[in-house]
This record gives C-alpha cells, structure tokens and sequence, in this order.
C-alpha cells in the first residue's frame, strides 16, 4: 500500500512538474512500465471530435507511419476500441486467447499480456492508457487494473490542466500578436495613480519609452509630460476627442474603463484626414470665390437685357429662366461657404443670447412670405420671458430663419406654421412645427447630410441646395446643442434646436 501512495505521488509530482504534455506524458509512461514491470507502454490522445490527435509510445522504434497505421486498426477492431466504446479499462491475460487484441502483419513487437484504461475527465475520453507484457501472460492481476485507474485519473487531470494551459497560452499570443502589430495606440493604466499596466509598441513609441522596463507598474505622469494624455487616464471617460501631438499628427483619443482592469485608451491617426478636410474646405473656398464673380457678371448681363426691351416675350421667359438658374446657382455658393467656414470655425463672439427676440425676430421676418403663400405663421406666446443662452446671436437667428425658410417651403398653401420657445432645467427648446408634406422614415435620419435634398411628390420644383440644414446642425453643433426632428409624411414636421441654457438657470 505505501508502495502504491509512494508510486502515485511520484507520478503527481512528475505531472505538476512540466507543462510540456509530451514530456509529462512520457515520463508517466515510463513510471508506469517500471511499476508494473512491464515491457511497453502508450498513451493515445483524441481531439474534441473524437479523432485521435496523438499516439506516444515508450519504445522509439517505431516509424510515425507505423504508428498511424497501428492507431487506426486498434480503434476500430482492436483493444483500444474497445476500451473507448465501453468507457472502462479492462485486462487481457492472454492475447493468444482473447479475440480483442489484433495482431497484424509486420507488427514490430510481440505482446501476450495487456492492461489499459480511459483518461476521463467529466465524462469525456480524453485518451488511452495502456501497459503490456511482451511474453508473459497473465502479467497483469485485477488489482493492478485499480491502480492504473488512480494513475490515469491524475494523468487526466493533468491533461487537462496542460491543454488548458495551452489554450490559454495560444489566446494569450493571439491577443499579444494583436495588439503588438496595431499602429493605434493602445495604453491601459489602473489604480489612483494611473499606473501604466500596457503599452503597445505605437505606445512606447508615442512615450519614447522603448523598453517595458522603464513603463511597467509606473505612474503615467511619470513617463510622459503630456497633459492631454494624462489626462486622459485621469478625467471621466470620452468617447472621441482629438489629441493634437507636438510632431504635428492629430490623433483621434478614446477612452473606456474596464472592469477588474484599469482604464483603456485607444488613438488612432487622423492626421490624413485632417489633412484631407482642410484640402477639401481650402478647395470650396477658392472654388466658390472664383465661381461668385462670373455669375456676378451673367447676372448683370441678364438685367440689362431685360432692361433693353428688344426682346421677344419667348426670349424674356428664357431670360427668367437663366435668371432663375443662376440665382440658385449663387445660393448654393453661398451656402457652401457659409457651411465651410462654419466647420473650420474654432472660436467666435458669444454673447448672453435672448432667444425670445431670436424667434420674435424670424417670425417677423418670415411673416410676408408665409402670408403670400396663405400659411399661417405663428409664434405661440408662453412664459418665455429671459430664456437666455451663450452663443453667437447672428448665427442662431440664422438657424432659426433656415428652419422656418424650410416649413414654408415644404407646406401647401392653407398651412400652418408654429413656432413656439420652451425650457427645462438644462436647455432651451425652439421647435418649428409645420402641417407640411413630411418625411419619410427612411429619409429621417439623412435630412442634415450635405447635399440631401428629395423633392416632395407632386410639387413643383421647390430650388434649394440641400445644405440648409446641415448648415444649421453646424451651428448647433458649435454651440454644444442638438437638432432634431419628428416627421410623418403629409401630416407634417417638427424640427427642434435645443441649447444650453446660460448657467442652467434664467440670467
Ligand atoms: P433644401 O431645403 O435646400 O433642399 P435642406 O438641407 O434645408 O435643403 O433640407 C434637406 C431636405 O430635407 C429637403 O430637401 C427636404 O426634403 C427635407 N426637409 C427639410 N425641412 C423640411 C420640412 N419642414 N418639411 C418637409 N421636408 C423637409
């Protein structure tokens, strides 16, 4: 008995000491033979799918062909099979005798006496244990069949572990090769004090810190000077914001706190597409510019014409319509400017804005135009006395104006238009709801794209640049507010701004 606790704690030991699954399944092997006193020893192991995945002998001379070969036979008509179809190990005297044991031609070695057992883990088989004598029969007795049962009960658990391990190890290098080759920047910091956890290498290289030695375990203030990565491990969680670096790459920053982790940021160079925009708004300026005097010209060209008088009436309509032509020409000019520069846009006059006088003033200035397309205009009157934002009131008025522009546009004659001023605690509201054609759903959400535009219809053309409204999405966009809309085709549309109110409360 203390032989066998003696044998199984050699064996225990030899399984926790590598986790090399070749090594520690051949040093089982080997044990075992010696134990037993027999003359060879195996271990085949199968994949998830049953299949045999590798097959360790103690003796070497034997080709991997031959083992393939050996394999294939004794699970289907051999021992091993049968050891696997009944889940349990079993012994055979006499291999002369028992008609599980296959013998086949050019086998390499002889065998009279087996032994061999499933290594189990939660009831799965995940490999074969087998022992045997060259020429004795009877070699093996019941109770060493136990025993093998014991070895092969920590070799499977060992097995596991290993393959775990494996597992594990290959998700690990997977992950690491990942993050490795990614030219974002990945940092990960933890606890108080912004402790560096990793570094990828576009890290190391954005820190100038090459060598994890110098990064590891330390505190990010510590290794870079740079307050908008600092503080970006050290303040709430953003979704996108952009780190302008001192070598002139703009980098777009993002940052989320993982749990049981630390807080994970992630950059990604955008300095190509930066590049890219300000080309692109460098090239609608000098485009438009250069566009706005020849039009100038025809414009004043077609007035003079009209004026002269010697045209015929078919020739005069033509003239309107070139008139027409170029005027929405002029508008579209006008519009893309106004959009450009509103996007390069970083600082402009703010002042305390009274919205009141805001929507007062538009709906004022709308009045004539919706009247002589019979539209009701109306601006309902509630306690909206010292709404007040920060903002720039010209280019407010002028969103407000291109909302109200549009209800008149998109409403039939008969409408009505109402404007209305509202607030909570956080934000002031102006909506302008009209009983108009509507949107449809599926053109909801594309409304403030550039350029969109849909002609309701059944209407005559109604001119227009589709930019007006992501004309006013800029401005709101500048003034840290939101726009949106509520729409339902031939019932009509709601389009609201919402602004932060001055200091959260009336000024
Ligand atoms: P434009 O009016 O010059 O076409 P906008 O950017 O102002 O461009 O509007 C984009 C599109 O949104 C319009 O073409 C129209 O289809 C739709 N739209 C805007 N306002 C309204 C409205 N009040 N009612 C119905 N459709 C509207």
């Amino acid at each position: 008995m203390q032989e066998l606790l003696q044998l199984l704690n050699q064996i225990s030991d030899e399984l926790n000491k590598d986790l090399d699954l070749d090594k520690m399944l051949q040093r089982v092997i080997d044990l075992t033979v010696e134990h037993f006193k027999a003359t060879n020893g195996s271990i085949m192991l199968f994949d998830d799918r049953n299949r045999v995945s590798k097959y360790i002998l103690q003796r070497k001379d034997i080709s991997q062909n031959q083992a393939h070969k050996i394999v294939g036979q004794v699970m289907s008509k051999g021992f091993a099979g049968w050891v696997f179809n009944h889940r349990r190990g079993d012994i055979i005297t006499d291999t002369m005798t028992d008609a599980r044991w296959l013998t086949y031609p050019d086998q390499p070695y002889t065998v009279r006496s087996v032994l061999a057992t499933p290594l189990m883990r939660r009831d799965h088989i995940l490999g074969i244990l087998t022992i045997n004598h060259n020429t004795q029969p009877n070699h093996f007795k019941r109770q060493d069949l136990s025993l093998l049962n014991a070895i092969a009960g920590q070799a499977a658990i060992a097995l596991e572990n290993a393959q775990l391990f494996k597992q594990k190890e290959k998700e690990r290098a997977t992950l690491s090769a990942i993050i490795n080759s990614s030219k974002d920047v990945i940092i990960v910091t933890y606890d108080q004090e912004n402790k560096v956890l990793l570094l990828n290498p576009a890290a190391e290289n954005l820190l100038h810190t090459p060598a994890a030695s110098q990064w590891q375990d330390q505190p990010l203030d510590r290794i870079t000077s740079r307050p908008d990565i600092i503080d970006l491990a050290a303040s709430a969680p953003v979704t996108n914001t952009n780190v302008e670096l001192s070598d002139g790459r703009t980098m777009l920053a993002g940052t989320v706190d993982v749990p049981e982790v630390g807080r994970l940021i992630l950059m990604h160079d955008i300095s190509a597409l930066k590049a890219l925009d300000k080309m692109k708004g460098e090239f609608i300026t000098t485009f438009t510019h250069d566009l706005a005097a020849p039009l100038a010209a025809i414009k004043g060209h077609i007035q003079l014409m009209q004026i002269d008088g010697t045209l015929t009436p078919r020739q005069m309509e033509d003239l309107d319509c070139i008139r027409m032509s170029v005027e929405q020409m002029s508008n579209l000019i006008k519009d893309l400017l106004e959009l450009t520069k509103l996007e390069s846009l970083k600082d402009f006059f703010k002042c305390d804005v009274q919205l009141k006088d805001t929507v007062k003033k538009t709906c004022q200035t709308f009045q004539p135009v919706a009247t002589a397309k019979s539209i009701d205009l109306t601006l309902l009157e509630t306690d909206f006395e010292q709404i007040t934002t920060q903002g720039n009131p010209t280019l407010i008025a002028r969103a407000v104006d291109n909302l109200v522009e549009n209800a008149i546009k998109y409403t039939r004659p008969q409408g009505k238009i109402t404007m209305s001023l509202t607030r909570d605690n956080k934000e002031a509201h102006i909506s302008v709801k009209d009983t108009g054609v509507g949107i449809t759903q599926a053109n909801l959400p594309r409304v403030f794209n550039k350029f969109f535009r849909v002609n309701p219809p059944g209407d005559n053309e109604i001119p227009g640049s589709g930019l007006g409204l992501s004309i006013v999405k800029a401005i709101v966009d500048r003034h840290s507010g939101r726009v949106e809309v509520d729409s339902e085709v031939n019932v009509g549309s709601t389009f609201t701004i919402s602004l932060p109110l001055n200091n959260g409360k009336h000024a």
